[in-house]
């Protein structure tokens, strides 16, 4: 669908286009029938602003303290960032208990390599099928049905090496 979309694997892309990429998850939620309720395209939008890996605890203390509809309390920002995680808008770094925008809202669910970086905590999504795809085959090789992949590299990204 969107493949100039998935060409972008800048993570900082998104600060400067947090608006447009609420659109774009809106316009994928009205092509998939789902509803992205205000308090789900708040929750998206603190996320999207970020720029990088927001951590579920600055989050919740964000909605608390932000001027976002309502009264959000913890269960219901769980529950939107469940939709959210659930669709493939957003995705979980389980290795830092943090969430970030994923590049290409407009396709399904995915599994996807991350690259985190431990100085600058920016992450990068490896757009790489191949090792999804070998991992799965591999494991369905051994019977084994695969349900979710949490692929998380750990390191230092080329600014901060250069730095
Ligand atoms: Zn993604
Ligand atoms: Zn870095």
């Amino acid at each position: 669908m969107n493949e100039d979309v998935h060409a972008c694997t800048d993570p900082k892309h998104h600060v400067h286009d947090a608006k447009g990429f609420v659109a774009a998850v809106e316009r994928a939620c009205t092509s998939r029938g789902l509803r992205l309720t205000p308090i789900r395209a708040y929750v998206l939008s603190l996320v999207a602003h970020a720029g990088k890996p927001l951590k579920a605890y600055d989050l919740l203390e964000m909605v608390r303290t932000g001027d976002g509809p309502g009264a959000a309390a913890p269960p219901t920002v769980y529950r939107a960032l469940d939709f959210l995680l659930e669709n493939g808008f957003i995705h979980k770094l389980e290795s830092i208990n943090a969430f970030v925008a994923c590049h290409h809202p407009s396709s399904s669910r995915h599994s996807v390599p991350f690259l985190i970086c431990d100085t600058c905590q920016s992450a990068t999504e490896l757009e790489d099928a191949e090792i999804v795809d070998l991992l799965d085959a591999r494991a369905r090789g051994l019977g084994f049905a695969p349900r979710a992949q949490i692929l998380e590299v750990h390191g230092t990204c080329a600014q901060c090496l250069a730095a």
